[in-house]
């Protein structure tokens, strides 16, 4: 090949290399991703993270030994990819990323899948509720800016933003049907499908319908009559309803089974766990 020939070669030989340097690549990580999750899950769960969670995460030792072996497994994947990151000064400890990931994972506890939101990049923690400004719609295509004080946020863009004290108290009381931790990760369940609309993804036309039709109607009847159960805030929209009756499903199954049946049975479906048999 003369030098000329060569140097025209040369791009073309560049672009083949990266193309196939890419493919192996893509083809390769998920299998990379398998082979670290399995060899995460034949770990032993470390002493200190087990005494984390019984001082922390009470619930957990409500859930029967094998969903209890099934969370801890959930953790170790959550924490060895997740990224976490203080603000305002906060450090980042085990505490805080055993407290927080064991209560994200209580809701992949039915699903089939060894990874834990796929979506997710990042966990922001504050060490108390923070301020986030908000524009407010106040109609005629006007927007009105907002401060607003919070104990979480969920991004589509895949953050989940926590206060560590409300974390805290969310989880130190698994009775009381408020968990910020368990709200703010259903909205990211919620957001897999796109948008947080209240609609997380299901297989099926008839089950999604079925699901639009319950939820919609325990919405409404949530604005027209309040519920000592189900918070009001709930009554905001589709997506926040779910939010919200997400924590009431896990932390006080037994009322929701009997104020709203078929709302119940639908979280069942989905979670795939049923919280009245712990
Ligand atoms: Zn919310």
């Amino acid at each position: 090949m003369t030098t000329a020939a060569l140097s025209a070669a040369l791009p073309m030989l560049a672009l083949v290399t990266l193309t196939v340097l890419t493919v192996a690549a893509l083809v390769a990580q998920p299998w990379w991703s398998e082979h670290r999750r399995a060899r995460l899950w034949a770990q032993p769960f470390p002493a200190p993270w087990r005494r984390i969670l019984r001082r922390r995460v009470p619930i957990v030792a409500r859930l029967p030994l094998e969903l209890q072996l099934r969370l801890k497994r959930l953790v170790q994947v959550f924490i060895a990819e997740k990224p976490f990151i203080g603000c305002q000064g906060q450090k980042i400890t085990d505490d805080i990323r055993v407290t927080i990931a064991a209560q994200a994972c209580l809701l992949l506890l039915g699903q089939a899948r060894a990874d834990c939101y796929p979506g997710l990049r990042q966990i922001l923690v504050y060490p108390g509720s923070f301020v986030a400004d908000r524009e407010r719609p106040l109609g005629a295509g006007v927007m009105q800016a907002q401060r607003q004080t919070m104990s979480g946020e969920s991004w589509t863009s895949g953050q989940v933003v926590l206060s560590w004290q409300d974390v805290v108290a969310g989880a130190a009381d698994p009775d009381d049907g408020r968990n910020v931790t368990l709200h703010e990760f259903a909205h990211q369940i919620d957001q897999d499908s796109g948008v947080a609309d209240g609609r997380p993804w299901r297989a099926g036309r008839a089950t999604r319908r079925r699901w639009a039709i319950v939820m919609g109607q325990a919405l409404e009847r949530l604005r027209s009559e309040p519920s000592a159960l189900i918070d009001a805030y709930g009554a905001s929209d589709p997506a926040e309803f779910f939010a919200v009756v997400t924590e009431v499903f896990f932390e006080r199954p037994a009322e929701l089974a009997a104020e709203a049946p078929a709302v119940y049975d639908e979280l069942v479906a989905l979670y795939r766990v049923n919280p009245m048999r712990w």
